[in-house]
């Protein structure tokens, strides 16, 4: 019942929105401490609900706490190297902006197990779920579930582009008109481990596709910081690997992941706002092209 409540208290701490400010620095510090308090809120979550039988719970809260906001400060500095995209043309940043990003979401994911802050890594990339077992000195990759997905949806409409996806670490797809799928609509989306651009955009400012392409980076980066929520299901996991031998041979090559599911229920809900007011792409917008999105 307890571990319950707690859980239902980290999901709502998601959908807390950092109050709305026209002035630029006040927008990009609130969206940063947002950035660590989610990080803060996960970290001192997990700490309790992992802490060791024989630790004190304010004890193992609080060390929680303080690893989860360290690996905030990480994520949402991650998010701001994207602006390096926009301002520099150079699509590369996305990589800076990918790896900071992860470390951040890992150490997070860490403080959520209870680990010790380095103990694990993660890194989404080209649409596999890379990991790094310090202690054990174990190395594994997967394909990421949720970007086997946003292919089979962004293919069948658009090009992938491979120099490209080779240069930001995510699928890059380019389409001659809006790309669509999952609901979206626009000029660009960006999805799990893959984005998707209109064409036309780049024919007509080439500075307009930088910040277009930095935008929806920022999107797969707010999809990776929920690397966190996959433990919560750990004993479902392993039950279903105990009764099923087909479920547990996949779990070798497919990286199962709730990001996905997450992150589109987290947009569902901020979707009957207008574009400006919505918190993912405030977020985006503030940190990738430094512009505060009107909210009317
Ligand atoms: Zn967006």
């Amino acid at each position: 019942m307890l571990k319950r409540l707690v859980l239902s208290l980290i999901i709502a701490g998601l959908f807390i929105k950092p109050s709305y400010s026209q002035s630029l620095s006040k927008q990009r510090f609130n969206l940063t401490i947002y950035n660590i308090g989610v990080g803060a809120l996960v970290g001192g979550a997990g700490g309790f609900l992992n802490k060791d039988p024989n630790e004190r719970a304010l004890k193992s809260i609080l060390r929680g706490m303080g690893v989860g906001a360290a690996g905030g400060s990480l994520v949402a500095f991650g998010k701001s190297i994207t602006y390096q995209i926009t301002k520099s043309e150079a699509l590369e940043f996305a990589w800076l902006a990918r790896l900071t990003n992860a470390a951040g979401s890992s150490i997070i994911q860490n403080a959520y197990n209870n680990n010790k802050w380095w103990t694990k890594w993660n890194l989404n990339a080209l649409g596999m779920h890379l990991e790094y077992d310090v202690p054990n000195n174990q190395f594994r990759g997967r394909v990421l579930f949720s970007s086997f997905i946003t292919t089979l949806v962004l293919a069948k409409q658009a090009k992938l582009n491979v120099g490209r996806t080779l240069a930001t670490g995510v699928f890059f797809y380019e389409k001659d008109g809006l790309p669509k799928g999952f609901g979206l609509i626009g000029s660009g989306i960006g999805v799990a481990n893959s984005i998707a651009v209109d064409t036309n955009v780049e024919a007509g400012s080439r500075n307009e596709f930088y910040s277009l392409v930095a935008h929806e980076i920022v999107h797969t980066l707010q999809f990776d910081n929920l690397y966190w929520a996959n433990p919560l299901f750990k004993r479902l996991d392993s039950n279903l690997k105990n009764k099923s031998r087909l479920y547990s041979n996949l779990g070798k090559y497919i990286h199962l992941d709730l990001n996905g599911a997450l992150h589109y229920l987290i947009y569902e809900v901020q979707k009957s706002q207008p574009w400006g007011c919505r918190l993912y792409e405030r977020e985006a917008e503030v940190f990738s092209n430094r512009i505060v999105p009107p909210c009317n």
